[in-house]
C-alpha cells in the first residue's frame, strides 16, 4: 500500500485508488465573516455563544485556521447519478476537519462545504456561493427541528471572495459571494462510499470500510460476519424508509436523490436543488436539470430510495455472496415503507391507525388535493380545525374554513366543491369511528403537520438580503423554523402561501445544480 498522499503537494485532481479519503488543506480566504450559527448545534458541541461570535470562530469555520487535532481530509466516493454509474465523485468541495466528542460522549464529524479544491473536484472549483450555502444551512436546521433525520449545520460564513457561477437562463457567468457552511453529522458516508470500491474490484478496502462503519456507527450489530452485514443492510433500508416517510409527511423534495447523496445512516444529506411542495403535486420536482425525466419528483422518492438501496445491495454483495438474502431485505423495504407511510398518513389525519378500509379515504384525499392548486401545509393545519359536528353543514359552510388553503378558491367549480365537501364528510365519519374528541385530534395533527416549512420563496428572500450584506432574515427564518409545529403569531407571515410573484421564479420554484 502507498503512503497517504501529502496534503500540500498531492492535492491535485485524480482517481484515488485503495483509499477512503485524502488529506487536504482547506484554502485560505481573505475576509471570513459570520452570517449565522445554530445555537442548538453549538450547544451540542459544547461551544458557547461568545465563542461562536468570535473572530477566531469565523477563521476556523472558513477554513483559515486549523485547531490542534484537526486532520482535514476529503472522502472518496462514487455514485449512481440519474440512474447511471458516474464513477469517482468524492468530496469535491467538502473537507472534513475531524471528529469531536462532546461532554456527553456523543461523536460528531465537522465538515466544511466550499473550502476549496480536493483530489475529487473534477472540473469544478471546490467552492460554494452564499445562495446555496444559505439554503443548506437553513434547511438542515429546519429539518432537524421538524424531527427529520438529517445532517446538521453549525455555521455559515462568507469568505470575502467572489465565486463565478452561471446562473439559470442566460448562461453568462456571474460573480457571487463565496461562503462556507460547517456541516455536522456522526458520519458523512453515503451509499456511494461503498459502491466505489466494489466498482473497482477493491474488496479489501470495501471490507475495511464496512467493518469500520459497523463498529463506529452501528455498534449494536456486533462483530463482522455475514449475518451482521445482512442485519446492517436491513437497518440501512429501515432508516432510509423512515427518512423518506418524513419527507413525504412534510412535502420535502430532495431533488438529487442519487446514491452519492444517500446517507448510509439514513440522514437527509446534500441540500442542493431541493424544494418544498407548495401546492400539492406528486409530480413536482424543484430541479430544472430533472425537468424532463422527473426522476426525483416528490411522489417518486419512495421508489427511488429502493432503487438506491438496490445499488447498495450490489455494492456489498461480494461480502455476503447471497443474492436471495439481499433480495428478501429489499423486498421487505416495500413492506416496511408501506407500513410507515400508512401510519404517517393516518397521523396526518389525526387517526389512531391505518385500517384496511381507509385506503379509499386516503386515495380520495390525494385526488381532492389536486382538483385545484391546494397548499398541502395549510390544508392539513386547517383540516385540524374542522369539528365532527360540522358534518351536517351544507357544502359551502363545510368548505369555508379550508378556502385559505386553495391558491385560487374563486375558481373552484361546483363539482370540485361537491367532491371536497364529500371527502370532508367521509373523513369526519371516519373520525367519529375513532371516538377521539376534536381537541385531542387537533393537538395530534398539529404535532405532525407543520405550520412552518422552509418555503422556497422564503429562502430566496433571505438570500437576496444576505447578498446585500443584511443577514437578518437568515437569522429570523432560523428562529421561525425552530418551532415549526407551534403557532407563532409574531411570525404569521412566514406561514403564508407562496405569493404569485414566486410561482415560476428561479430560486423559488426551480433550481439548477449550479451552486
Ligand atoms: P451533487 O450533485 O451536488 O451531489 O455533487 C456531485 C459531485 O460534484 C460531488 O462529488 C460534489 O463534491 C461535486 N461538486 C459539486 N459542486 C462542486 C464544486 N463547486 N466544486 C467541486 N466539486 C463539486
Ligand atoms: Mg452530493
Ligand atoms: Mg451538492
Amino acid at each position: 500500500r502507498e503512503l497517504p498522499a501529502d496534503p500540500e503537494t498531492d492535492n491535485h485532481r485524480r482517481q484515488v485508488l485503495g483509499a477512503c479519503f485524502s488529506y487536504v488543506k482547506p484554502r485560505q480566504v481573505s475576509a471570513p465573516q459570520l452570517v449565522a450559527f445554530s445555537a442548538e448545534m453549538a450547544t451540542e458541541l459544547d461551544l458557547d455563544e461568545s465563542i461562536c461570535q468570535s473572530e477566531q470562530f469565523a477563521q476556523v469555520f472558513a477554513g483559515n485556521l486549523l485547531l490542534d487535532g484537526m486532520a482535514p481530509h476529503a472522502q472518496c466516493y462514487g455514485g449512481h447519478q440519474f440512474g447511471n454509474w458516474a464513477g469517482q465523485l468524492g468530496d469535491g468541495r467538502a473537507i472534513n476537519l475531524g471528529e469531536v466528542i462532546n461532554q456527553q460522549g456523543k461523536r460528531f464529524c465537522l465538515q466544511l462545504k466550499g473550502a476549496g479544491e480536493t483530489p475529487y473536484s473534477r472540473t469544478a472549483d471546490g467552492l460554494a456561493v452564499l445562495r446555496s450555502s444559505v439554503r443548506e444551512f437553513l434547511c438542515s436546521e429546519a429539518m432537524y427541528h421538524l424531527g427529520i433525520p438529517t445532517t446538521r449545520a453549525l455555521s455559515i460564513v462568507t469568505t470575502g471572495e467572489n465565486v463565478m457561477r452561471d446562473m439559470f437562463y442566460d448562461g453568462r457567468p456571474e460573480a457571487e459571494p463565496g461562503a462556507v457552511v460547517c456541516r455536522v453529522a456522526p458520519s458523512f458516508l453515503r451509499l456511494g462510499s461503498f459502491e466505489i470500491f466494489t466498482s473497482r474490484g477493491d474488496i479489501d478496502t470495501l471490507t475495511q470500510l464496512v467493518n469500520y462503519t459497523i463498529e463506529t456507527d452501528f455498534p449494536h450489530l456486533g462483530a463482522p460476519s455475514k449475518e451482521t452485514y445482512l442485519a446492517w443492510f436491513r437497518e440501512i433500508c429501515e432508516r432510509t424508509a423512515t427518512m423518506v416517510t418524513d419527507w413525504m409527511r412534510v412535502g420535502f423534495v430532495h431533488g438529487v436523490f442519487n446514491t452519492d447523496n444517500t446517507s448510509v445512516l439514513g440522514l437527509t444529506i446534500d441540500y442542493g436543488p431541493y424544494g418544498w411542495i407548495d401546492d400539492y403535486d406528486p409530480n413536482w420536482t424543484p430541479n430544472t436539470t430533472d425537468a424532463v425525466g422527473k426522476r426525483y419528483r416528490f411522489g417518486a422518492q419512495p421508489q427511488i430510495a429502493q432503487w438506491n438501496l438496490l445499488q447498495m445491495a450490489n455494492a456489498i454483495y461480494p461480502l455476503i455472496d447471497d443474492a436471495e438474502a439481499l433480495r428478501n431485505i429489499l423486498n421487505d423495504y416495500v413492506t416496511v415503507y408501506t407500513d410507515k407511510w400508512q401510519q404517517m398518513r393516518a397521523d396526518k389525519l389525526g387517526l389512531a391507525e391505518f385500517k384496511a378500509d381507509d385506503e379509499e379515504l386516503h386515495q380520495q384525499l390525494n385526488k381532492v388535493m389536486q382538483l385545484s392548486e391546494t397548499d398541502m401545509t395549510i390544508f392539513y393545519r386547517l383540516l385540524a380545525n374542522i369539528k365532527v359536528t360540522d358534518i351536517d353543514q351544507d357544502d359551502g359552510t363545510l368548505l369555508q374554513p379550508l378556502l385559505p388553503a386553495f391558491y385560487a378558491p374563486e375558481s373552484l367549480s361546483q363539482s370540485d366543491k361537491q367532491d371536497i365537501a364529500a371527502w370532508i364528510r367521509s373523513y369526519l365519519t371516519r373520525v367519529k369511528e375513532d371516538g377521539v374528541d376534536d381537541r385531542s385530534r387537533k393537538t395530534k395533527m398539529n404535532r405532525v403537520n407543520p405550520k412552518y416549512i422552509l418555503r422556497n420563496y422564503l429562502s430566496q428572500l433571505a438570500i437576496d438580503k444576505s447578498e446585500q450584506g443584511d443577514h437578518s432574515l437568515v437569522n429570523e427564518l432560523l428562529d421561525v423554523m425552530r418551532h415549526p409545529y407551534d403557532e407563532q403569531p409574531e411570525y404569521e407571515q412566514y406561514a403564508a402561501k407562496r405569493p404569485d410573484w414566486a410561482r415560476n421564479k428561479p430560486g423559488c420554484s426551480m433550481l439548477s445544480c449550479s451552486s
